[in-house]
């Protein structure tokens, strides 16, 4: 998207200006097969690529954040997942979509790293690199792990509940756990919505 006019690396906090929808992959994206491994198998959800599209023509950024631990759980390869991520990009790329970015956390979470979701590190390389702004900012995600993320940083949150895994991440969320500002029944609704937010 910004090809012609690159944003510098690293710009100070207050020339961040760039407004972002921040994405999960597996149960957001596309359905949330235990452990994708095989680019083949990937699919997106109805909407997905219309609804990127739609931000994407607002003036969002949209940037995937992924917890992946099946890299050092050994299920699957860093190579794995860059192929994942290249036919996602190509799929949407047809579609006249993108995404910006893909970042992901690879570690397990025994490691405790600080890039696995809820932790937010990701997010906060993501908006240094691409000189993201939090404030017009969102989530969209299909997890609590993802409201946790988001609420965390004071982005809007949206949720859309797992297709593959009916009802998951609502039976996540519990009396400690932050609510979403929007929960909506599929990624475009919920593209839909943050660009309605007051
Ligand atoms: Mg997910
Ligand atoms: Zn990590």
């Amino acid at each position: 998207m910004d090809e012609e006019h690159p944003i510098p690396e690293g710009p100070s906090e207050h020339s961040r200006t760039r407004r972002a929808v921040f994405v999960d992959r597996d149960g957001t994206l596309n359905p949330d097969f235990h452990y994708l491994k095989d680019a083949e198998r990937l699919e997106l959800f109805r909407g997905v690529i219309e609804g990127i599209r739609l931000l994407r023509d607002h003036g969002y950024a949209v940037v995937c954040v992924t917890n992946q631990s099946g890299i050092e759980r050994g299920f699957y390869t860093e190579e794995n997942v860059a192929r994942i991520h290249a036919r996602l990009s190509a799929i949407l790329a047809r579609g006249g979509a993108a995404i910006d970015r893909f970042y992901f956390c690879p570690h397990a979470p025994e490691r405790g790293c600080d890039c696995r979701k809820p932790r937010t590190r990701l997010f906060r390389d993501a908006a240094r690199e691409l000189g993201i702004d939090w404030a017009p900012s969102a989530i969209i995600g299909d997890r609590v792990l993802d409201i946790e993320a988001g609420e965390s940083l004071g982005l809007l949150t949206a949720l859309v509940p797992d297709r593959t895994n009916r009802g998951l991440a609502l039976q996540e969320f519990g009396p400690k756990s932050p609510a979403p500002d929007l929960v909506a029944p599929s990624f475009y609704a919920a593209a839909l919505a943050i660009l309605h937010r007051g």
